[in-house]
């Protein structure tokens, strides 16, 4: 049951051959079993979550029940749900219950769905290795002595170690999409607007944007019909219709299901920087696309290589901005002892806030100030510009971008804590398309074989033009239907084991 997709639980729950209370036990215990070792969850809420589950075998047995109605998603605790204790991985916020819900939670509620518990992340979602988080480091399902990627990394492990059915993510410059690469699953960043950030705690507002951390494209597709839609508490929501993701999942195609699609290989993706095993990987994902149908083009995003700096100035100038409300006097952490209130902000921003947060603070607030405004934050913003015209030049020639997700596999905990220029490499493939609004996915491709032996997962990135989610996950899905890598999960208890095939 663990390993099943949304639609054969929801096919399960609405045949009465399971409960909601049977499936979301079956999950609470194996996280009450594995989290201890995995850290995965920050927040856990039994008789909450246990209350949804009955609620729903409720709306079920009244023959009401939506796609999602009974099935256990955990929550990255990013996203205020109330009456949940809501951190974004900060000491800022330990000790902060949400009054109310993020939008995304009140989708997921309206759908039925059971909120298991929220997910461990980077601090404020800073990071790429789940590492800068105050409850902890997370550890990897599939090697336990590495990182599950960053920030999203509770989700994504707990996705990857099927303690949950799905799980909800944020990706501002990879968060999805590096975790899913790291940990083996299918994650989806959707088009900048589609899914609204309200109650969504903010990092860089200009970047956010939620998405679905899932075990396949089809269950990513059926958590982008709960999450996405317009929502005017969020200025930058898009009101358009809404839509039905799985619509073109199994788009009929004459002889080959993706025939004359147009696949584009940036070549600035497959340089230097990406480690020859994960690059091989990629390689035999793309022959599979081939024999789908698919026609490859070579193209260049000429400005990729500028995304990293440009991101390291505009992300931290809109962090430095949205963390300014945490003072110790509206909410969150305050210091104990203070002499006068210059003094409480100093040591309570001090005592609230972990390195990589500060580190991020000190940038933006240089890269703002008055005499460098225009050398830095300008002249990032005019350089963004470039890398979205890259893409708008290359949808010319194709109809989806190819290549990797991240340019390694799980690195070791602890690696490239010391290191932050190595560890913000970890997004060279991903932050273009956040800084473009566009889409991304990774999808699981294979295993590369580390240098101490062990099989970890890799990702294939598929990039769409702006609300082409739809045949982005179409593109995955068929990849899906001749390649079984989504379905492959890690043994528990070995750790750094490959499933043998068939045993899922
Ligand atoms: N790793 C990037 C950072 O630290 C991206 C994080 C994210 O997407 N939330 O900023």
């Amino acid at each position: 049951m663990i390993n099943s997709s949304l639609k054969q639980l929801g096919d399960l729950l609405q045949a009465k051959k399971i409960s909601s209370v049977e499936l979301t036990q079956t999950f609470l215990t194996r996280i009450s079993q594995y989290n201890p070792s995995i850290n995965a969850y920050i927040a856990l809420d039994e008789a909450k979550t246990l209350n949804q589950a009955k609620a729903a075998d409720a709306r079920i047995a009244s023959g009401n029940a939506a796609a999602l109605t009974g099935i256990p998603i955990a929550q990255k605790d990013i996203f205020c749900a109330k009456g949940w204790q809501t951190t974004c991985g900060s000491k800022m916020l330990a000790n902060f219950i949400a009054p109310y819900d993020a939008h995304v939670i009140t989708q997921f509620d309206a759908a039925g769905a059971v909120n298991l518990g929220k997910t461990n992340m980077d601090e404020f979602a800073m990071g790429s290795s789940n590492e800068t988080s105050y409850f902890g480091g997370v550890k990897n399902p599939w090697s336990f002595d590495r990182v599950p990627g960053g920030s999203s990394g509770g989700s994504a492990a707990a996705v990857a170690a099927r303690l949950c059915a799905a799980a909800t993510g944020t990706d501002t410059g990879g968060s999805i999409r590096q975790p899913a690469s790291l940990c083996g699953f299918t994650g989806l960043k959707p088009t900048y607007g589609v899914v609204s950030r309200y109650g969504m705690i903010a990092f860089a507002s200009s970047l956010d944007q939620a998405g679905p951390m899932a075990k396949s494209a089809e269950d990513c597709a059926l958590m982008m019909n709960v999450m996405a839609g317009f929502d005017e508490r969020d200025s930058t929501s898009l009101n358009r219709e809404k839509e039905d993701y799985t619509r073109d999942l199994n788009k009929p195609n004459l002889d080959l299901p993706l025939k004359g699609l147009k696949v584009g290989l940036p070549k600035e993706f497959f340089a230097d920087g990406l480690d020859v095993s994960v690059g091989k990987v990629i390689d035999s994902a793309i022959a599979e696309y081939k024999k789908l149908g698919a026609e490859i083009v070579e193209i260049s995003l000429p400005n990729t290589g500028l995304s990293i700096p440009v991101y390291y100035v505009l992300a931290p100038a809109e962090a430095s901005s949205n963390l300014s409300r945490y003072d110790g006097v509206r909410y969150g952490h305050r210091a104990a002892e203070y002499t006068d209130l210059m003094d409480m902000y100093n040591k309570s921003r001090a005592e609230g806030f972990g390195a990589e947060v500060k580190r991020r603070i000190l940038i933006g607030t240089y890269v703002l100030s008055a005499g460098y405004y225009d050398a830095y934050y300008l002249k990032a913003q005019q350089i963004r510009r470039l890398i979205a015209q890259d893409f708008v030049d290359a949808f010319k020639q194709c109809d989806v971008i190819m290549g990797p997700a991240a340019p390694s596999t799980a690195f070791k905990a602890g690696e490239k804590v010391d290191d932050p220029v190595a560890m913000y490499l970890q997004d060279i493939y991903t932050i273009s398309t956040n800084l473009a609004g566009l889409p991304g996915m990774s999808v699981p491709a294979g295993f590369a074989q580390s240098d101490d032996g062990k099989q970890l997962p890799v990702g294939l990135q598929i990039i769409g033009n702006y609300f082409d989610e739809a045949r982005m996950l179409n593109v995955a899905h068929q990849y899906q239907q001749v390649t079984d890598w989504h379905n492959r999960m890690p043994d528990l208890d070995k750790p750094n084991l490959v499933m043998p095939e068939g045993k899922v």
